[in-house]
């Protein structure tokens, strides 16, 4: 059977981005008469919000979004909000250091953001690392362990890493593609590469369906797959939506929060009427139910392309 689900972070609103992948996530479960997961992503607890978390929850069933298991919902493979899972990731954690494949990094923020100057690109967490804490002796380390609280970074394997993308196609990402990433930080937070691959995995997800910009996420969570012995899911990348002015849809293009489309008197309907018509399921955003949409979701609909919104849309979704 198939399990999917959809994992917001609580540290700002559900916006119409977040709430299209969750539409297209909860369609692919329920055309297949699986189990939809929704699971909170407050791992970085300074930055998640409890009233977001509830905000997020009542927005989704306001779209008609439910979910199987989950807060409120209960489930097997719970607890399902992240920050009440901290002992698996500690586990996970020490399966890696026992296999020598994580270790001490002790650059500092400023010499980070050096390396974002230099020739090795970037990636969607930021500047690709280049491995500089990687190969120190242990005498350095040493040296530098008595002034400094190391973050831990997973060596990425040596090795192309390619797999299927349902909606993205085969996707192919060169050895050390994104460089070595943190799976713990210096102030003790798990890392969402980490967490997200021991929860999907725990969970028994077997499709994870979510925004392209976490595609180049996917080879590094690929790897700790692999690292800790565990099945990896089917993956599915859908397009972002950007605003009028070309750049990812954001606060700055107006009330673009399912919250503040419920305040101004939109009904769910119309919402999620253009979230479909922008996926490709249906030719004119006319309003729609989420359910009435179940037998119209095909992946191969999802146009692969940035999806580019009119200002037109965006204030009529923003008025009742
Ligand atoms: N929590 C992540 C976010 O809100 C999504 C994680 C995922 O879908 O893998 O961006």
């Amino acid at each position: 059977m198939k399990r999917g689900r959809f994992a917001p972070t609580p540290s700002g609103q559900l916006h119409i981005g977040n709430a299209r992948t969750a539409l297209l996530a909860w369609l692919q479960i329920r055309s297949a008469q699986g189990r939809f997961v929704l699971r909170m992503e407050d791992i970085d607890k300074p930055r998640s919000k409890p009233e977001l978390a509830r905000q997020i929850v009542d927005d989704l069933l306001w779209l008609g979004l439910d979910w199987d298991e989950g807060p409120g919902a209960g489930g097997d493979y719970g607890p399902y909000v992240q920050s009440e899972r901290e002992f698996l990731y500690g586990e996970a954690l020490d399966k890696l250091m026992r296999q020598g494949l994580l270790y001490p990094c002790y650059c500092s923020r400023a010499e980070l953001v050096g390396i974002a100057s230099a020739p090795h690109g970037l990636s969607s967490e930021g500047p690709v690392y280049p491995g500089t804490c990687r190969s120190l002796t242990s005498e350095q380390r040493a040296v530098k362990q008595a002034v400094k609280t190391p973050s831990l970074r997973f060596a990425m394997p040596d090795k192309e890493m390619v797999f299927d993308d349902l909606v993205a196609g085969k996707q192919r990402f060169p050895a050390g593609a994104g460089g070595d990433f943190v799976v713990k930080r210096a102030d003790g937070i798990f890392a969402y590469q980490l967490a997200v691959v021991v929860d999907d995995a725990a969970m028994r997800i077997t499709d994870v369906l979510r925004g392209v910009d976490l595609l180049d996420s996917t080879p590094r969570q690929l790897a700790l797959y692999e690292a800790l012995g565990l099945d990896a899911p089917r993956f599915a990348h859908v397009p972002l939506l950007y605003g009028p002015d070309g750049k990812r849809l954001s606060k700055r293009h107006g009330a673009v929060s399912v919250t503040g489309m419920r305040a101004a008197g939109t009904s769910p309907e119309k919402v999620i009427g253009c979230l479909a018509y922008w996926s490709g399921l249906i030719s004119c955003p006319e309003p729609v139910k989420a359910s009435d949409l179940v037998p119209l979701f095909d992946a191969a609909k999802i146009p692969t392309g940035d999806i580019l919104i009119d200002s037109n849309t965006l204030d009529r979704l923003s008025r009742s």
